[in-house]
């Protein structure tokens, strides 16, 4: 799959990579740190992602922020977005499926437990027929 994934922790974003390299995964990621370098990304022309991985909290333009903007745009509001955070607050996660959210799942701490969830959701969405192809 193509994976749009938006992340500004550079920590997160080495470990998605070493998890996909540990499970043997092919899939394409293209990186965005924030939300606005993500719309410039789904603007640029160069082709949409089948899914968007989206962190919360990042610098410029948040999570929500980008969730909202992405949700009242004709064609990028049927991509599916899932929520990949370590942000417990209910208020984020009511806020996240009220704007429209395909998943919100927690990232664990420890690393087995990450690398676990992170080939669940993945399978996930592999076996689900997608709106890009
Ligand atoms: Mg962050």
């Amino acid at each position: 799959m193509n994976i749009l994934f938006i992340e500004d922790d550079v920590i997160e974003t080495m470990k998605l990579h070493r998890t996909l390299a540990k499970l043997g995964l092919k899939h394409e990621i293209t990186e965005a740190k924030n939300g606005e370098e993500a719309l410039k990304v789904l603007n640029s022309g160069t082709g949409l992602p089948d899914i968007i991985f989206l962190d919360l909290n990042m610098p410029r333009m948040s999570g929500i922020e980008f969730l909202k903007i992405l949700k009242g745009h004709d064609s990028f509001r049927y991509l599916p977005t899932v929520v990949l955070t370590t942000s417990q607050n209910r208020a984020d996660l009511l806020e996240c499926y009220k704007i429209g959210i395909a998943g919100y799942v927690l990232k664990p701490l420890k690393y087995e437990d990450y690398a676990e969830k992170l080939s669940k959701v993945l399978a996930y969405w592999e076996a689900n027929e997608l709106v890009k192809k």
